[in-house]
């Protein structure tokens, strides 16, 4: 396993990262032993960054993770978790300094640790954004301070909140999602301003929830018809090229010089033994190519939270 620096931080995360929302069965009712062996395996496998939130399967996902880490010595890992979103409807966000703070308690307690590596703002624009910068992110600021979290960062879909808080707030790093993988990469030039100014870029969801998966996307995934319908045509592309759409999805995502780690998620310990072996091998580029050409002209994006933000 590769290791790279999490922008000025002092972190050195792996390059590819464990996502523990599969543990909260948010994408199919999960056997919790087995979600537990993945996580072993991982960690086993060199794997040293993990995340995961209070929303992912409200708490669940953090009370199976807690569980596995009870075995794991804490020198071991690099552990995030969020605040900030919570139910499983689009209502229930409280970005307030005074929930943000029980949160962060009730998590510790799931998860069995006393402090955490990163604490997030979980989805950011979903919130008011003058809350985040005149009241949330000086709450994360002065948990950092009192030495409760050792790094903040925010979450989201759309890229402009990120460079929207980088110009008001300092940040450690941020945690992108679906913008960065082989069917959207509209990441990719806000990355140098992130670098410049020393933020830790975490990718995640390297097959955008499950699109670039044999099994394919959930019913709740939030892509337009034709975006879900080029993804069926790139599994069977690579279906035809003997590669598993998974294997080329995951290169793709973490040959990035300037992405610290990509997060990917499964509660299967067979497939986070398959996608850490699949990281140590080189992309098949025109493969690749290949699929990223069945994305192009189509909307690959899809709207989250409020529009102005
Ligand atoms: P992902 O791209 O990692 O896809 C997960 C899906 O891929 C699951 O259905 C899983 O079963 C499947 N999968 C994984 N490995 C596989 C393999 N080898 N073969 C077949 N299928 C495989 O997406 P994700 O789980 O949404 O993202 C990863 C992590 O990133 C999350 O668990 C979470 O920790 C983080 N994340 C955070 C945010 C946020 O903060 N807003 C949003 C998305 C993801």
């Amino acid at each position: 396993m590769q290791y790279r620096k999490l922008g000025n931080t002092d972190l050195s995360v792996s390059r590819l990262s464990y996502g523990a929302s599969p543990l909260g069965s948010v994408f199919r009712n999960i056997s919790e032993e087995e979600g537990i062996r993945t996580v072993h395996t991982a960690v086993d496998m060199g794997v040293n960054l993990i995340d995961v939130s209070p929303y992912y399967g409200q708490t669940v996902a953090e009370t199976v993770l807690g569980k596995a880490l009870k075995s794991i010595p804490r020198d071991k890992y690099i552990l995030s978790t969020k605040a900030g979103r919570y139910g499983a409807d689009f209502q229930d966000f409280d970005f307030s300094a005074k929930r943000i703070r029980s949160s962060l308690e009730e998590s510790l307690g799931r998860l069995g640790v006393d402090g955490v590596d990163i604490l997030f703002l979980h989805d950011i624009e979903f919130a008011n954004l003058k809350q985040i910068f005149d009241e949330s992110l000086p709450c994360l600021q002065a948990l950092k301070d009192e030495g409760k979290v050792k790094h903040i960062g925010v979450t989201g879909y759309p890229i402009k909140i990120f460079d929207k808080t980088i110009e008001n707030f300092d940040i450690d790093c941020i945690l992108t999602y679906c913008r960065y993988a082989l069917y959207d990469t509209s990441l990719e030039p806000l990355l140098p301003k992130l670098q410049d100014k020393g933020v830790g870029v975490i990718n995640a969801s390297p097959t955008g929830m499950g699109l670039l998966t044999q099994r394919g996307a959930p019913p709740w995934h939030p892509g337009k018809p034709e975006l879900l319908d080029a993804a069926k045509k790139a599994v069977e592309l690579c279906n035809k090229a003997n590669v598993d759409i998974t294997e080329l999805a995951l290169q793709f995502a973490i040959d990035h010089d300037t992405i610290a780690s990509t997060l990917v998620g499964t509660a299967n310990p067979v497939n986070i033994q398959k996608n850490i072996e699949w990281a140590e091998k080189p992309l098949n580029v025109e493969l690749a190519q290949e699929v990223r050409a069945l994305f192009n002209n189509i909307d690959v994006t899809w709207p989250s939270g409020h529009p102005e933000n």
